[in-house]
């Protein structure tokens, strides 16, 4: 199922509907998913200031799991944790275990680049490269020599994102050149295109204008057929929609509460999650 570049893609619901999503997601009628990722006493410091403390949580695989929690309690330093963007940090130092698949990708066998292969992201400000709409969702087919039926692949990519019809007629045109909504999608397109297992999102409409925000999490939500989606989010009314999961971070650092997202937002178990989410403080 995770491959899914066989042209079986076009004829999915990908173009999802000016609600979907928005609902709120049924786990009823789903079996139960394993885990995918596991970080075991997970703890990150920048140089001698600890961001993380000690954190354990289970994400599951083909569903969307949030972090939210006030600015600087670490949600962006867990994604990047991931799929090892922390590496490039300087000052940061991790320890304990994220395991993918069962395999801790902090292992000195563990190649990173590869790693990101398998666990794309998406970051808040949409980048997309400095070449064509083709171009930018070949770009890591090309990079791993993956070229055969390409336009098949960058199509396939394309409607996975939402944004073909809106683009199929001009795949030369610059990138650079779509809205800001588009431009994000298109970058989804080009994590999405060298089928990940993960993608990683920070904030990925935060940048965008609402009717574009909500395109965005149209997609998110069906994207998690197929591939397993963390995303941090400010927005917890964006969170409370798209999530099948939820993860509160406080300040500190520190993993106060992680449950199906409706318990999470309904009848959370602690009092300090209650007073972050009814706005008493954060
Ligand atoms: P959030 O995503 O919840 O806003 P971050 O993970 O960005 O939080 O930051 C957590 C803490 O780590 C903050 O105190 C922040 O200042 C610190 N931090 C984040 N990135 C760096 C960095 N590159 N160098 C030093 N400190 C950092």
């Amino acid at each position: 199922m995770s491959n899914n570049m066989s042209g079986e893609a076009s004829d999915e619901p990908y173009a999802a509907g000016p609600t979907a999503g928005l609902e709120g997601r049924d786990l009823e009628d789903r079996p139960e998913a394993r885990t995918i990722l596991e970080s075991r006493d997970l703890s990150v410091f920048y140089g001698e200031e600890q961001a993380l403390q000690s954190i354990d949580m289970e994400i599951p695989e083909k569903r969307v799991t949030a972090m939210i929690g006030p600015s600087g309690c670490g949600k962006s330093t867990y994604l990047r944790c991931i799929n090892r963007m922390n590496d490039l940090i300087d000052v940061a130092r991790v320890e304990g275990e994220m395991l993918f698949n069962g395999k801790d990708v902090y292992d000195d066998d563990v190649d990173p680049v590869a790693l990101r292969r398998r666990i794309g992201m998406v970051f808040q400000q949409p980048n997309p490269f400095p070449k064509s709409i083709y171009d930018n969702v070949a770009y890591g087919l090309r990079l791993q020599d993956n070229t055969e039926n390409l336009d098949e692949k960058v199509e396939n990519a394309l409607k996975k994102a939402a944004l073909w019809d809106e683009v199929k007629d001009r795949l030369d045109e610059s990138g650079l050149d779509l809205s800001g909504g588009q431009q994000q999608r298109l970058c989804i397109a080009r994590a999405i295109a060298v089928d990940p297992e993960v993608v990683l999102m920070d904030e990925p409409a935060s940048a965008l204008d609402p009717v574009a925000t909500s395109q965005i999490e149209d997609l998110i939500a069906e994207m998690a057929e197929e591939y397993t989606v963390v995303i941090v989010t400010h927005n917890m009314q964006q969170a409370a929609r798209i999530s099948d999961k939820t993860a509160v971070f406080l300040t500190g650092g520190e993993l106060v509460e992680f449950d199906d997202t409706d318990k999470v937002f309904e009848n959370p178990e602690s009092d300090r999650v209650e007073d972050y989410i009814t706005g008493k403080f954060g």
